[in-house]
């Protein structure tokens, strides 16, 4: 039986001001299209979450890939996870430098290793192993991120930064399909939170955090403040709610409830079965976010806008 492919994609939970908006809906709008063409000529979920995922990874208005937050250091530290729910086959990497698309590395991982999860340099290895070429770190960093950490740095030796408030920009980027033939996946990218120490890593690529996927209960892709997140392993959490009957809208709800009342975080998140339902829900201002299926297309940064 052949399903009506549906995809949905997100470029961040923040407060993100005025001026912002139309890069965002662009960005999201240029995934989506990334995503459709591949789902709309039968091919997988995999395959369109990879390829949306891509385009944000590319586009500097995310953070994610060229274009992310900076570290303590002033690098560009990078990690990204792809899961495919027909056979829960998943690929993961973490505090890579090197790689311009870390989706790519993740989907090679989840396609050629039995391994799920590389990291730092063996991560950078495996890819260039499997003919993703590497970068040097420069060529991931922009003046604009520059001035940023500049700026940020300074404020925090005057005492006078909130990294968690949800001011501060979370601009991962994350998608999540369902393919004709009913299989649902989904993957999330990012260059993690602002100033973060060196080694450190989110909730984004970690499984069933900020990223997961089950034929048999959802796909999901998270973003905002991961170590909240993680502590509630919150991407499998609402698929379980799926999985017990629940509608994806109503569990993608009940997550961001559960983020802010059990552990004070905010983000959003992007959730699909396999019958096609989806839930975006967010309990920052604004989420840059997408979908699409056969007879509708919606982008936006508030729910209803
Ligand atoms: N969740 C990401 C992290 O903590 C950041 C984000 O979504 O913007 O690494």
């Amino acid at each position: 039986m052949s399903h009506d492919p549906v995809l949905v994609v997100h470029g961040g939970a923040w407060a993100m001001p005025d001026e912002m908006v139309d890069a965002h809906i662009r960005g999201v709008n240029n995934a989506m299209a990334a995503g459709w063409r591949v789902l709309e000529r039968g091919g997988s979920a995999v395959d369109a979450v990879e390829e949306a995922v891509v385009v944000m990874e590319d586009d500097e208005t995310f953070d994610a890939g060229r274009g992310s937050f900076l570290n303590r250091d002033g690098k560009v530290q990078l990690d990204a996870l792809i899961m495919d729910g027909a056979t829960l086959r998943a690929g993961g990497v973490g505090c890579v430098e090197r790689l311009r698309n870390p989706v790519r590395a993740a989907r090679k991982i989840l396609s050629e290793s039995s391994h799920v999860y590389f990291v730092a340099e063996g991560a950078e290895r495996f890819a260039a192993e499997h003919g993703i070429p590497l970068c040097k770190n420069e060529d991931l960093v922009i003046p604009r991120e520059v001035e940023r950490l500049r700026k940020y740095q300074l404020r925090s030796s005057n005492g006078g930064n909130d990294l968690f408030a949800p001011t501060i920009s979370h601009d991962t980027v994350g998608a999540v399909a369902l393919d004709r033939d009913g299989n649902i996946a989904a993957a999330t990218s990012t260059g993690g939170t602002l100033n973060k120490d060196p080694g450190r890593l989110g909730d984004s690529s970690l499984i069933g955090c900020g990223c997961y996927a089950d034929n048999l209960s959802a796909a999901a892709s998270t973003t905002g403040w991961g170590e909240p997140i993680m502590k509630l392993v919150l991407a499998k959490w609402t698929a379980d709610r799926i999985a017990a009957g629940n509608l994806p809208e109503w569990a993608a709800q009940e997550a961001m409830n559960h983020l802010k009342q059990r552990v004070d975080g905010h983000g959003g998140i992007i959730v699909i079965d396999a019958q096609g339902q989806v839930g975006i829900a967010y309990n920052t201002p604004r989420m840059a976010w997408g979908y699409k299926s056969v007879n509708k297309q919606e982008s936006g940064v508030e729910r209803n806008s």
